[in-house]
């Protein structure tokens, strides 16, 4: 018998819900307890000082020196009475996750070997030099360079964990190159701020600033400590790499939306209130479709704060987790068969005037200026659909994209019948019409309906990767585990991108003697006639749209590596370079950092593969088969020759059954380690990751479709790995 996976079964059906402590009083009583945020500044920093951060947060301008003593001794002196004895900058490398090194407030008051003091100056709030010579950096550090900075961004708050104050960070190269997720998505975020104010400034002068809002729907897995435990696969690959699919999964659609189960209620509580005391607005928690999988997601905020906010919410969920005997999940796919975990990214734009820039508006004027933002937002995604998907995609999205629960890997826009009825209302609109005010107020007819029919937007197209949803637009590509700054900043730049563009040609119209609203139209016009191939409102899974896909010219390539191309195409290095978000060196190393990490996932999940398919798959099945053979000697020393035959009919089946499946798993094995070979010879990144993809990646279905089959033969006693059913359903 398999002892590991009956124990951990009994264990883990005998668990109880653990029942973490209430916070005292009401969610705002304790809300961003943990947070150096502007009411704390307001206690520790002078009036002075708090409006020098607030004027750099929003002009986007360097904070002066002192002011970073001035904060930083405010900032101590909270942190030390909240109990942090250590700080750390808190950065985001380009593995998925965060990165942190803690020192300690202490240093000596004088002379070394004297007493101590607790001391934290500007200067180590404003910059930290961590040894960076282990995080991926696609060779832009050269190790005789090994140097990194990470700096200070006041416009994320600092915050506390444990006995360490973090505060957020760039993480930068000696040599000024950007490291991480962070540093591209300030300048996109600033970029997309200034080109959509310009356009703004068409309709309302006194717009001064746009912000760009992201709120993420974060999905995820729980499954039981033990049963995780007794899965190798599950621990290193964070997927399971086998295992037949359960009688029952998710078609009864039972799980989503149903009461959530009491282990898991008691994880999302305190996971709340964590989440509170950290200043993060958590809003929504259920059941998703598939069993065992969950969902939650704040009130939606300023891009760059939302995603520190959800880097930190990953990490306190797995903590937690952990305090709740639970694993979780982050992986897109960890499991076959079922749906993969997304992080839909709802992102939008909006003025310091309080307008949501694709919120439908009361008079034509507005209605005219959310047009505008929603047709240029369609040229962006149109011409950069390459560049969006390979912002998302990595080898575990991969899994998930194009599986039948998933946006497909194509990228397309789903509009809704009344936002593309007044689209093309405007594109039909003749050239000769002259566009008068009369014409404008005539529009309006069109335009000024969308408020109502919008309250009832509900046409909802969930198989679309990037839809309009009545006041934003949901990037549902983005994968669970990732770093939605990736994301964000491909989407932000290429709108800032577009938005200057479209600024040009309207500046030029009216030069040439055509009036605001003539040039707007006019523009409009081409405009949504020439991204009408972006806009699909139909089932984005089915084989006639990858066919239409196909010929409307959108990026249907499906291997993760050359998605990734994407990024060093003419078109993307222009638009990164031309708005300051990435040169074109940065944009090969990062891309270099992605091809090696490609490659590595799948070099770890092959050999996990491997060392499960012969150590604990083919032992078991030969033991099972041996049991089956015994039993055919034996029946022919009881049974005359004929009976036995007759009676070792279905055993013999069973017994060359396991043989055949052995022997595919051993055959392709062998073959999958010589592919391996081949590939790791390889020296360019690229071809590397092409070979891993292409020679290395298809065995594992193959493989895995013998052990399932075993898994389907060999007695439940026998068999090692927790299956599907336990995984999915003990909770
Ligand atoms: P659903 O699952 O129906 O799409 P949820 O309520 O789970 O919606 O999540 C929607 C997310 O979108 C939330 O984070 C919400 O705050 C966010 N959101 C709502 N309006 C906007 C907006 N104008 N801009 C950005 N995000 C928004
Ligand atoms: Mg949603």
């Amino acid at each position: 018998m398999s002892t590991l996976r009956f124990s951990a079964i009994v264990e883990a059906s005998k668990r109880l819900p653990v029942m973490g402590e209430t916070p005292k009083g009401q969610p705002s009583d304790y809300y961003g307890k943990y947070v150096f945020n502007r009411r704390q500044m307001a206690k520790y920093l002078s009036k002075d000082t708090i409006k020098v951060i607030v004027d750099a947060i929003d002009e986007g301008v360097t904070l002066p020196r002192e002011i970073a003593e001035h904060v930083a001794a405010g900032m101590k002196m909270w942190a030390m009475e909240m109990g942090a004895t250590h700080y750390t900058h808190w950065f985001q490398p380009l593995t998925d996750g965060t990165a942190e090194k803690h020192d300690s407030f202490i240093d000596y008051a004088g002379a070394p070997g004297g007493d101590i003091i607790e001391k934290f100056s500007g200067k180590l709030l404003a910059q930290q030099e961590p040894d960076a010579s282990s995080f991926p950096s696609g060779g832009i550090r050269n190790t005789f360079e090994a140097r990194g900075y990470t700096a200070w961004d006041p416009s994320s708050p600092a915050f506390i964990v444990d006995d360490t104050l973090c505060i957020p960070t760039v993480f930068i190269s000696y040599t000024g190159e950007a490291l991480d997720y962070k540093t591209p998505l300030l300048k996109a975020l600033s970029a997309v701020d200034k080109a959509a104010v310009e356009v703004c400034r068409l309709f309302d002068p006194k717009v001064k600033k746009v912000y760009s809002y992201l709120g993420w729907e974060q999905e995820y897995f729980l499954v039981d400590q033990a049963l995780y435990d007794a899965r190798p696969d599950l621990h290193l690959t964070g997927r399971t790499l086998m295992g037949h699919e359960s009688a029952k999964n998710q078609q009864l659609e039972d799980h989503y939306f149903g009461s959530i189960p009491p282990r898991v209620a008691a994880f999302m509580r305190e996971v709340e209130f964590e989440a509170y005391k950290y200043g993060i607005p958590l809003k929504t928690r259920h059941n998703e479709v598939a069993p065992n999988q969950f969902e939650l997601a704040p009130v939606f905020g300023e891009t760059n704060l939302s995603v520190d906010q959800n880097l930190l919410v990953m990490s306190l969920m797995d903590r937690i987790a952990a305090k709740h005997h639970f694993r979780l999940l982050l992986h897109e796919k960890p499991f076959a068969g079922i749906n993969g975990s997304g992080k839909h990214n709802n992102w939008s734009l909006g003025t310091d005037t309080g307008v949501g820039l694709f919120t439908p508006g009361k008079t034509p004027r507005e209605n005219l200026q959310f047009i505008v933002f929603v047709v240029n937002t369609l040229m962006a995604v149109y011409k950069n659909n390459g560049l969006l998907k390979a912002s998302i995609m990595s080898a575990q999205n991969a899994h998930r994209l194009g599986a039948n629960e998933a946006p497909p890997a194509i990228i397309s826009v789903f509009l809704g019948t009344q936002i593309s009825a007044v689209l093309d209302k405007i594109e039909e609109s003749s050239e000769d019409d002259e566009i008068s005010v009369d014409e404008f107020q005539k529009m309006k007819l069109g335009v000024a309906h969308i408020p109502e029919v919008l309250i009832d937007n509900t046409d909802r197209n969930r198989t679309s990767p990037f839809a309009f949803t009545g006041n934003r637009f949901e990037f549902r590509a983005v994968g669970s585990s990732a770093n939605c700054a990736s994301a964000m900043t491909a989407l932000n730049a290429a709108v800032a991108m577009q938005l200057i563009e479209f600024k040009k040609e309207i500046d030029e119209k009216m030069k040439s003697g055509m009036k605001k609203e003539e040039a707007i139209y006019d523009t409009l016009r081409h405009y949504i006639k020439a991204c009408k191939y972006i806009r699909f409102d139909g089932n984005g899974y089915s084989d006639e749209w990858k066919a239409e896909a196909k010929r409307r010219g959108l990026d249907c390539e499906t291997s993760v590596p050359l998605i990734y191309d994407n990024y060093l195409s003419k078109q993307s290095v222009e638009l990164f370079e031309t708005i300051g978000v990435l040169s074109e060196r940065e944009l090969h190393a990062r891309n270099e950092v992605k091809w090696e990490t490609y490659t590595k996932k799948i070099q770890i999940e092959a050999r996990v593969l491997g060392d499960l398919s012969i150590n604990h798959i083919i032992p078991v099945a030969t033991k099972y088969q041996t049991m089956l053979l015994d039993n055919v000697y034996k029946l022919r020393g009881v049974f005359s020759e004929k009976e036995a035959e007759e009676l070792n009919k279905d055993d013999i089946a069973l017994i060359v059954d396991i043989a055949k499946h052995i022997s595919g798993i051993k055959t392709n094995v062998d073959a999958m380690v010589e592919a391996r070979k081949v590939a790791n010879k390889i020296e360019n990144v690229r071809e590397k990751a092409i070979a891993y993809h292409d020679t290395v990646l298809p065995y594992f279905d193959v493989i895995r479709y013998h052990i399932d089959k075993l898994e389907l033969i060999v007695d439940n006693q026998m068999w090692p790995l927790p299956k599907y059913r336990e995984l999915l359903f003990i909770s």
